[in-house]
């Protein structure tokens, strides 16, 4: 577990984090959400011991990180906002490398390597000079050095940062994967990454907490989408067999002519039932479109400027 009470860094008369107070429980996925500049990474970089705060206290499953730092930093693998990879070297030698610095003993330095390559997926790339390597295997390369030696907590920041769509899911399945038996936390500005795969969300903005839960309880329960339909034919036809279509809720007819909405349960997509129901009634569909989740909304009314952060909630 992870405690930390009362964080404080100060840049000049600039409060990067202020005031900081929170518990990581074990194995769970955790998402660090919050705009540029919310100071994520100055929270990861005190966390992992890397920057030493203006206030405050961090324990790692009880080690103090300041006064124990060695027996806490074991706890941890971090890969921070700009992978710290040397780029003459190849993944195998650098993994070699951090190996000896995390002392892995020299029996299982090896194997230990072999399977975090294996986890990420670059043991076809082990002998190539990293600087070769594009950003998405540089970025592997980076999260193989936080798991080498099966650190039970593995700190991320912004680890898609940068990655095309492809790398993007490749990285998530990972975290989901390495979720299983590690605790791991991420951070990212971008609301649907983290949905995606964490359970538990803190959002911070400008230094401060501004929610911490699940998922579930920050979009109130559900997770519900929106979808604006465009479709062809008569009005009343597309109307009643929309509603008669189970998972279809709050239907509405929007201004523009042939526009629909409606929004569902992310458990029950009843988009598919929609086509079918359309094409049924011979009521082409033009365009069909999802609409910003309510949880993006709860994201951005919490982090904009009219958040009340003495009294919580917004103003
Ligand atoms: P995030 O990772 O959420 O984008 P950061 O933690 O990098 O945010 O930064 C938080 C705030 O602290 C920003 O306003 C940033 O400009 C400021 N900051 C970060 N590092 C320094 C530094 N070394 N000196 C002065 N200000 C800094
Ligand atoms: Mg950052």
């Amino acid at each position: 577990m992870i405690e930390v009470n009362g964080l404080i860094k100060t840049y000049g008369k600039h409060n990067a984090v202020n005031n900081l107070s929170f518990k990581i429980p074990d194995n769970c996925v955790f998402g660090f959400l919050g705009p540029n500049g919310a100071g994520k990474s100055t929270t990861m970089n005190m966390i992992t011991g890397c920057l030493s705060p203006t206030e405050g206290q961090i324990l790692i499953n009880g080690r103090d990180i300041l006064t124990e730092p060695e027996d806490a930093k074991k706890y941890i693998g971090y890969l921070p906002e700009i992978p710290p990879v040397y780029e003459d070297l190849t993944p195998y030698e650098y993994l070699l490398f951090v190996g000896e610095a995390k002392k892995i003993p020299k029996s299982q330095i090896k194997s230990e390597i072999d399977r975090v390559m294996e986890l990420t997926n670059i043991s076809h790339m082990k002998n190539r000079l990293i600087k070769n390597l594009s950003k998405g295997y540089r970025q592997r390369v980076g999260i193989s050095q936080a798991i080498l030696g099966n650190p039970p907590i593995i700190i991320l920041d912004e680890p898609t940062v940068g990655l095309d769509p492809e790398q993007i899911i490749d990285i998530r399945n990972l975290i989901k994967e390495l979720g299983k038996n590690h605790t791991v936390i991420l951070s990212s500005h971008i609301l649907s990454e983290i949905s995606a795969v964490c359970g538990l969300v803190m959002i911070i903005s400008k230094g401060s907490l501004v929610a911490f839960d699940t998922i579930e309880n920050l979009s109130g329960g559900t997770l519900e989408k929106s979808v604006l339909m465009e479709a062809k034919g008569d009005k009343n036809k597309i109307e009643n067999a929309l509603k008669s279509i189970d998972g279809v809720n709050n239907f509405g007819i929007s201004d523009k002519l042939g526009f629909y909405q409606f929004s569902f349960d992310a458990e029950n997509d009843p988009r598919e039932k929609v086509f079918y129901a359309m094409s049924e009634i011979s009521c082409p569909i033009m365009s069909m479109s999802l609409k910003k989740s309510s949880l993006e909304d709860i994201f951005l009314n919490l982090v904009q400027e009219n958040y009340d952060y003495e009294k919580g909630g917004v103003k």
